[in-house]
């Protein structure tokens, strides 16, 4: 991408309303655009950003055996009556009614749609276990939408279901989420943690665990054991030792709840009426579990963690592209030559690459250099007559100056 034609404006302020890092950097940098409370667009680099995760996200599911589907957002409120939660949900539910006044309501998640669904799909134990999964817009009006996309009224969440004929089976399915959860966070370079979490207003015996990116910015407070490992919500671990080992006190830090994972048995299964029958021709409520990320929030809190006092620093596997050329400037041939030569060897080899062709400062490009957080940045200046760039490392802020074909050697690592 030539960034030229870029549809991006970097800017030098934050806007008063941001509170936290990565909301500041996102909108200075272009990544997002409020458009109302909690609501938000995203900007080309803010979808690239997204869909790489979506994609990792994607690829993790199906690799744990889960198949996506793709649910309404548009969810009647009969559904949430037989639940009992069109009531005790609370106001984050949207309601509306359509022309014929029929209550509906916009999706906060899916247990109600999902559950339905197997209910008429799947009858008998032959048809079990079954895992699905989607990427999807979720809806809730949060009293205090904050921080962009940590706290949206919109936004982006990953949710699975599983569906099992016991609680054996349960805890299986809740196995392999949970490392598929474990791959994803390692793999956008999260610092995380999983915490034993409070079983809340869904209640029942399972298991549960949320799993923390760990920064001040956070507003759920963690217990961590120092001696073995111990980690619990607040809500949890209201003991001053630890219950697992006995050890002193607890480490108290912040976090950002990216993910969470739920043992739920029969709750909704039970509400709704999906059951299957079993061998010996018994009709048993399937027994459920619910796992959901939220990929926006995500996106967010990768931010968080990743940034210095220039902006953004990406990792690798989801920045919004790979390598960034900058041309110092337009006017000298040489520099442009070979950074042209050198965006069109990247693009080939299928490496996302943006190129900084503007007619502007070098200081200025530096700076948005600096601002969208590239990892890897490749500068044509003084010595392109001679077919050397500077290699310039976002995260360790280390330059060198190398051979054209050094680079592409370099950055092989990125191809398709
Ligand atoms: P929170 O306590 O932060 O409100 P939650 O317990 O309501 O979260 P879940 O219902 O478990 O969240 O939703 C699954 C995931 O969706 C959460 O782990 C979180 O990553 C994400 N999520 C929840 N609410 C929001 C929101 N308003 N904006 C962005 N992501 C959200
Ligand atoms: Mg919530």
């Amino acid at each position: 991408m030539r960034q030229s034609q870029l549809f991006v404006t970097t800017l030098r302020e934050a806007p008063a309303e941001a509170e936290t890092r990565s909301h500041q950097l996102l909108l200075r940098a272009g990544y997002i655009r409020q458009v109302a409370a909690g609501v938000y667009t995203y900007m080309p680099l803010g979808r690239r950003v997204l869909r790489k995760l979506e994609m990792m996200v994607r690829q993790e599911m199906e690799g744990s055996g889960a198949q996506e589907v793709l649910m309404p957002s548009l969810q009647p409120a009969e559904l949430w009556q037989e639940s009992a939660r069109y009531d005790v949900y609370g106001k984050e539910l949207m309601k509306l009614k359509d022309r014929h006044e029929r209550e509906f309501v916009l999706g906060p998640t899916h247990e109600e749609v999902v559950t339905a669904l197997v209910r008429g799909e799947i009858s008998t134990y032959r048809r079990l276990p079954v895992t699905v999964f989607q990427i999807q817009t979720k809806f809730r009006d949060e009293r205090r939408p904050r921080s962009g996309l940590l706290r949206g009224r919109e936004f982006l969440m990953k949710d699975a279901y599983s569906f099992d004929t016991g609680w054996e089976g349960l805890g299986q399915a809740y196995e392999r989420m949970y490392q598929a959860y474990e791959r994803i966070f390692s793999r956008c370079g999260l610092t995380y943690k999983a915490v034993l979490a409070d079983a809340g207003a869904i209640g029942g015996k399972g298991r549960n665990h949320e799993f923390m990116a760990l920064c001040e910015a956070g507003e759920d407070t963690l217990l961590i054991c120092p001696h073995c490992g111990y980690a619990a919500n607040l809500e949890v671990a209201e003991a001053e030792a630890c219950p697992q080992c006995g050890a002193g006190s607890l480490e108290r830090c912040q976090g950002i709840e990216v993910g969470h994972v739920f043992e739920l048995g029969t709750v909704y299964s039970e509400k709704l009426g999906a059951s299957y029958l079993d061998a010996a021709g018994r009709s048993q409520p399937v027994v459920m579990g619910c796992y959901g990320i939220g990929i926006s929030r995500l996106l967010s809190a990768v931010a968080e963690q990743n940034q210095d006092e220039q902006g953004l620093i990406w990792p690798e596997a989801i920045a919004p592209y790979n390598v960034h050329i900058l041309v110092m400037s337009v006017k000298e041939e040489a520099q442009r030559e070979l950074a042209e030569a050198l965006y069109t060897q990247l693009s080939a080899l299928g490496i996302d690459t943006l190129l900084d062709d503007r007619d502007e400062r070098a200081g200025v490009k530096f700076k948005d250099a600096g601002l969208l957080g590239i990892p890897v940045v490749l500068v044509a200046g003084k010595q392109a007559a001679e077919q050397k760039l500077e290699y310039l490392d976002r995260r360790s802020g280390s330059k060198e100056v190398i051979e054209l074909e050094e680079a592409v050697r370099r950055v092989s690592r990125f191809r398709a």
